[in-house]
């Protein structure tokens, strides 16, 4: 039996193998390349992309997906959705204002950015209000037309769907202003689309990732009103609506949507998805967008598994043309795994980033269309590199299985309850009311980046290293006591990043070379791979924090960050389910809080910035996710006695649906970025009652401005209206790393004098 089966893309990384995107749009920044040297560079990066996934045999190729910055910033400024705060006159959005708009300028703060859905990609937030939207250029008509005159490509254009952009979009209310919206955009939408008809597109791939988050009733009339509409109004262009992350909700009513194909994540929502055509089919005669490639991991597939379950959705769908894609875009994964050569062979031939997908998809679309025969090399080394990774004793390490084996019968509360160890640790710890602290890290200047780079490249030794780290440590440490802070900290210095830092010592982790991946405008993350069993090995930060203790007798906070931080930040191995892999994290974390303990160092920070970004995008889904998020921190802060003093910081300011959760970590104090909604998050404790030790940040660290005292004690008077003064801390909103020092000091003195003002008021 053969199917009609073709190849498809849906997006492709847009950094370029050497981040060559990065670099000429910081030059550009900088002033080093003009507007046309940027154009030029940036217009061979793509035509590369695309060509490359010709050569590689993809028949469906995404046209558009490519951007400057942010592709769901590209939509906003094809609708001249350019903020009122930046002056502008209508037409084509400038490049400037483009990068003014996501990073702000002179003349106004940039728009807000935030995570898109549940990965690490951070998107501009589209701002509507204010100005009329007009279409004020046909971008995926200009790449369209670009792939097409310059390579001989025929295209499929990407927009986001209208439904998902006011869903991601801010600035209006949902309930009363949907429809106003819609009246506003769709014109724009269905104008684009008639013009790419009238070039003669056939296919255009509109994203509607919001259908995979929870829908309800309303919002699928919505959808359907908006498809409707481009149906009767755009009906000679076919529309592939494209679903990912998630399985989408309401899947019947989605798939019944009247457009001409659906794509679905058969990787992140295979069991909901799945079930859900089983049980309901799949409307004859429509395309199906099948994403049978994780877009979103770094692991070969298993390409005869995912063949049996492609011939398994085929026979489902069988009067339907179905189109074998990675499960999203894949701005997710690296480029290329071919500079991998100096990981050890079993995890270097088990990676496959975006180059290496497409070959995956390539094979698949041609094994079940005209036989395995011809991609049988690619199956079978697959095949071999996937068991071997399950044979690695990395993998198969007996101890840490048997660990989280006995996961239920580990201690995970502390010996006593808040209020007894609260009793016990005043009298232990004699802190002044309203305490003083830091996040953390102190400035990691250009002196302290360029004696590790030294380090690193071994022209710096051990010794000479560590002697430079210990001067840092001394003298923060001084100037700590001198600015008059309770609790110190002995500044990271030693850490370029915090996750890192611990995967370079904890077994189990790996670094790639080029593994990079953008986490928002030209900022790229390169994360760790955790591919084997995580274990500990010896202790990583006893050293240095021993050392910053042995110089004060005020007491130094150890610093540590937490399991759930670690996993959603690496690229996590596929075999063993996330809560498996977070309980390893948090059990080799539990045994680096002990030797602290044991070397004197009694008040201890677990960082749990990332806890939030987990959430699952289905509402229901959160309570499970919480659940064991909330245990494997507490696996690792457990075991210390009742005067030990856990501490625990977050950065985000979103925490009234999830505070319960917060209460649950059981953290003796914990730390929260507040500054930039300092309101609405204090707002959020006059609903729900938090009574464990709590500082909200005073400050905001991501400007370099000082921030006066009074600023800083009318945030405090506000806090204290609705939070317990005895139990209140005192601390800027998140580390120090990204400052200057003299900044730094002269904020952190504020900081004290605000303290000691309200203190003196008592
Ligand atoms: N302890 C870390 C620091 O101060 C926390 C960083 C974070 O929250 N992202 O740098
Ligand atoms: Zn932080």
């Amino acid at each position: 039996m053969s199917y009609t089966v073709k190849s498809g893309n849906l997006g492709y990384p847009r950094i370029g193998g050497q981040r060559e995107w990065k670099k000429a749009i910081e030059a550009y920044w900088a002033g080093k390349l003009d507007e046309q040297q940027l154009h030029g560079q940036l217009t061979e990066i793509r035509l590369h992309n695309l060509r490359k996934q010709r050569d590689q045999g993809i028949e469906i190729i995404p046209v558009g997906d490519f951007t400057y910055y942010d592709h769901v910033l590209d939509m906003a400024a094809m609708f001249g959705l350019v903020p009122e705060r930046f002056s502008y006159s209508g037409g084509e959005v400038s490049l400037d204002t483009y990068y003014a708009i996501a990073r702000g300028n002179k003349e106004a703060p940039a728009s807000e950015m935030t995570k898109w859905f549940n990965t690490n990609y951070h998107y501009i937030v589209p701002e509507l209000g204010g100005r009329k939207p007009q279409l004020t250029i046909n971008r995926p008509l200009v790449a369209y037309r670009e792939a097409k005159e310059k390579l001989g490509i025929d295209g499929r254009p990407v927009l986001i769907g209208l439904y998902s952009f006011l869903k991601l979009s801010k600035g209006f209310n949902e309930a009363t202003e949907w429809d106003h919206w819609v009246e506003q955009l769709l014109p724009l939408y269905v104008q684009v689309l008639q013009e790419l008809a009238a070039e003669g597109v056939a296919w255009v791939q509109v994203d509607e990732p919001s259908l995979v988050t929870s829908v309800s009733a309303e919002d699928i009339t919505r959808a359907r009103a908006i498809y409707e509409t481009i149906q009767r109004k755009a009906p000679e262009v076919s529309i592939l609506l494209q679903t990912y992350f998630e399985a989408v909700d309401r899947y019947e009513e989605v798939v019944s949507l009247p457009v001409a194909g659906i794509g679905l994540d058969f990787i992140h929502g295979l069991d909901g998805n799945l079930a859900a055509l089983r049980k309901y089919g799949f409307p004859a005669g429509k395309t199906l967008g099948a994403g049978m490639v994780d877009g979103r991991n770094i692991w070969r597939t298993d390409l005869y598994r995912q063949k049996q379950l492609l011939l398994e959705i085929l026979e489902v769908a069988a009067d339907s043309e179905i189109i074998v894609q990675p499960s999203c875009s894949l701005l997710h994964v690296p480029v290329s795994a071919k500079q991998e050569q100096t990981l050890v062979p079993v995890l270097r031939d088990a990676l496959s980033f975006a180059e290496e997908k497409l070959d995956e998809v390539a094979a698949l679309s041609a094994a079940v269309s005209t036989g395995i025969d011809s991609v049988k090399g690619l199956f079978e080394s697959n095949r071999i590199a996937l068991d071997n990774l399950a044979k690695d004793p990395a993998r198969n390490r007996a101890n840490v299985a048997a660990a989280v084996g006995k996961i239920a019968s580990e201690p995970a509360s502390r010996g006593s309850e808040f209020a007894i160890r609260r009793k016990k640790q005043k009298e232990k710890w004699h802190l002044p009311l309203l305490p003083t602290t830091t996040i953390g890290s102190f400035p990691q200047t250009a002196e302290v980046r360029s004696a590790r780079q030294k380090w690193r490249k071994g022209e710096w030794s051990q010794e000479q290293y560590d002697s430079f780290i210990k001067e840092h440590i001394q003298q923060w440490i001084s100037l700590q006591e001198e600015i008059g802070i309770d609790v110190l900290v002995h500044g990271e210095f030693e850490r370029t990043d915090m996750v890192e830092f611990f995967g370079e010592k904890l077994p189990g982790f790996a670094f790639t070379k080029g593994g990079w991946v953008q986490s928002y405008g030209t900022r790229c993350v390169k994360p760790p791979v955790i591919y084997g069993d995580v274990d500990f090995d010896q202790p990583m930060t006893v050293k240095e924090t021993e050392y910053a203790q042995s110089l004060t007798n005020k007491p130094v906070k150890g610093m540590l960050t937490g399991p759930i931080t670690i996993l959603n930040w690496s690229f996590v191995r596929s075999d063993l389910s996330r809560e498996q892999v977070a309980y390893q994290i948090a059990l080799a974390l539990r045994k680096e809080v002990e030797a602290l303990e044991r070397a004197g160092i009694e008040m201890i920070q677990v960082d749990e910035p990332a806890l939030r970004e987990g959430l699952p995008l289905k509402r229901e889904d959160w309570a499970g996710y919480l659940d064991w998020s909330v245990k494997a921190f507490r696996v690792t802060t457990s075991t210390v006695r009742d005067t030990t003093q856990i501490h625990t910081h977050m950065c985000y300011c979103e925490f009234h649906d999830i505070i319960d959760s917060i209460r649950a970590l059981d953290a003796d104090v914990i730390s929260i970025e507040t500054s930039r909604s300092h309101g609405e998050l204090v707002h959020s404790f006059e609903e729900h009652t938090y009574d464990l030790g709590i500082g909200l940040g005073v400050y905001d660290i991501h400007s370099p401005r000082v921030p006066s005292v009074e600023e800083m004690t009318s945030m405090i008077d506000r806090a204290l209206q609705v939070l317990d003064p005895e139990l209140f801390w005192i601390n800027p909103d998140c580390g120090l790393k990204t400052r200057g020092v003299d900044e730094t000091v002269k904020s952190l003195k504020n900081m004290v004098l605000a303290a000691n003002q309200y203190r003196a008021k008592e």
